[in-house]
């Protein structure tokens, strides 16, 4: 009988090999040994010779210790929620490398002593919303309005929002229920439809809180409606927040309708909440802009604490501020015409390997951002049958199924990952062959 133990070579062997030694001292020995195991299950099938099990090892090891994948974003959705929301910079891809280490994240180095945490953040966001007298940040937009309901509206003071605004933003996240789990107690005013500046003036007691107006992120009421703007609001003796979602800082030509900080706080709100990985395009994190006094309050609440953003989030989103337009940014300014050039070019490529071809597509922004808005985009269209084998491929490719053919819209796709999506869709299609 055949003694396969004098054939495969043992765990303990493989593992001291110089070259698995390396990638566990990069990646930690339990992804190492992981592999080796299951090199050496493949040995014992028959299905690897003993003198490969070393590199059949490293070939099945990760790049890096993590069971996360880069993705191309070919969904044609620019902010992503399944994604990750927005891909960052090149910048501030560099910047987290720099924080990641002992940094003067609190220190204020020319004096040696304690310094505002995250200051240089601080100031690129207060230069790139100069409306704003204070700024602050936390872990999310959610985070935001809980710091804002629990500084302002503790101890049964009410919070006025339109019942028209009582929005669930995905997953089950409803905003009335996050304000009333944090102690908010709501005055809904006006219908599903319609709400008037009466409704409020009446609303508005001496238990008034603050006003709240909520972007409807993800939805357009159309027909017989009414809203009132915040310029309107702002006569109420009671401040105007305005959670604004997607985190625009200044009105965007391509997205009219979209509220944007620096319009919401001239119209007259006293703070906007927004989040920091929408259309803003950083990391994820939760912006706080206003008034002076109030956002001075809200950071020196106790709660303020929990909700702190860390040295990473700091330094990626000053990059995002202060640096070259992010990948979002990016995909909201390109053309058609430009991106059904890169889909030609991409097709021409695949001709002869698959059916593939440029067509004309149109995007959206996504992630709680310009709902409605159909954004000119041009895809490769591929045969659906390959969707499967390119998301599970290397590296993985989301596009989505349209009327049969598998669009990959190339908004969202970095003009350098093109060689990328072409050898993928290469494999894909030849995996489908064998
Ligand atoms: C996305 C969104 C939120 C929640 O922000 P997170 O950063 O996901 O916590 C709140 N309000 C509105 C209007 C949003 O669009």
């Amino acid at each position: 009988m055949h003694d396969e133990r004098r054939t495969t070579p043992r765990t303990d062997r493989v593992l001291a090999e110089p070259s698995l030694r390396e990638a566990a001292s990069r990646l930690g020995g339990p992804l190492v040994k992981e592999a080796v195991v299951a090199a050496l299950a493949r040995c014992r099938a028959g299905e690897v010779a003993p003198c490969d099990v070393t590199s059949v090892a490293l070939s099945i090891l990760p790049d890096f210790a993590t069971q996360l994948h880069r993705v191309v974003n070919a969904t044609g959705v620019i902010v992503h929620t399944n994604l990750g929301r927005a891909p960052l910079s090149a910048a501030a891809v560099d910047a987290l490398s720099v924080a990641a280490g002992a940094t003067d994240v609190e220190l204020d180095l020319t004096t040696g002593r304690r310094g505002r945490r995250g200051r240089s953040a601080l100031a690129a966001l207060s230069a790139a919303v100069p409306h704003a007298g204070g700024v602050h940040l936390v872990n999310n937009g959610a985070a935001a309005l809980a710091l804002v309901t629990v500084a302002l509206a503790a101890g049964g003071r009410n919070i006025v929002v339109a019942r028209g605004e009582m929005v669930e933003i995905g997953d089950g996240f409803r905003i009335p229920e996050l304000l009333e789990s944090v102690g908010g107690t709501l005055r809904e005013v006006g219908t599903t439809n319609r709400v008037r500046a009466s409704d409020y003036a009446n609303a508005v007691d001496e238990d008034t809180a603050f006003v709240l107006k909520v972007h409807p992120s993800n939805f357009v009421v159309t027909g017989f409606t009414s809203t009132v703007s915040i310029s309107e609001l702002s006569s109420l003796p009671v401040p105007v927040v305005a959670d604004i979602g997607s985190g625009l800082l200044a009105p965007h030509p391509r997205l009219p309708e979209e509220p944007s900080a620096a319009a919401c706080l001239r119209a007259g709100a006293a703070l906007v909440t927004a989040s920091g990985d929408k259309l803003l395009g950083g990391p994820q994190c939760g912006l706080l802009l206003g008034r002076e006094d109030l956002v001075e309050s809200l950071r020196r609440h106790p709660f303020a604490r929990a909700l702190r953003v860390d040295k990473l989030t700091l330094a990626a989103l000053e990059a995002t501020l202060t640096g070259p337009p992010p990948p979002v940014a990016v995909a909201l300014s390109s053309s058609r015409e430009e991106l059904m050039g890169r889909a030609e070019g991409i097709s021409a490529e695949l001709s002869g390997t698959v059916d593939a071809s440029a067509v004309a597509s149109s995007a959206a922004v996504g992630g709680g951002g310009a709902p409605g808005v159909e954004i000119p985009s041009a895809a490769v269209a591929l045969p659906a049958e390959l969707a499967e084998g390119l998301r599970v491929g290397e590296p993985p490719v989301v596009g989505h199924v349209e009327r049969g053919r598998l669009l990959l819209d190339l908004i969202a796709v970095a003009p350098g990952d093109d060689a990328a999506v072409v050898d993928a869709v290469r494999r894909a299609a030849k995996a489908l062959r064998d």
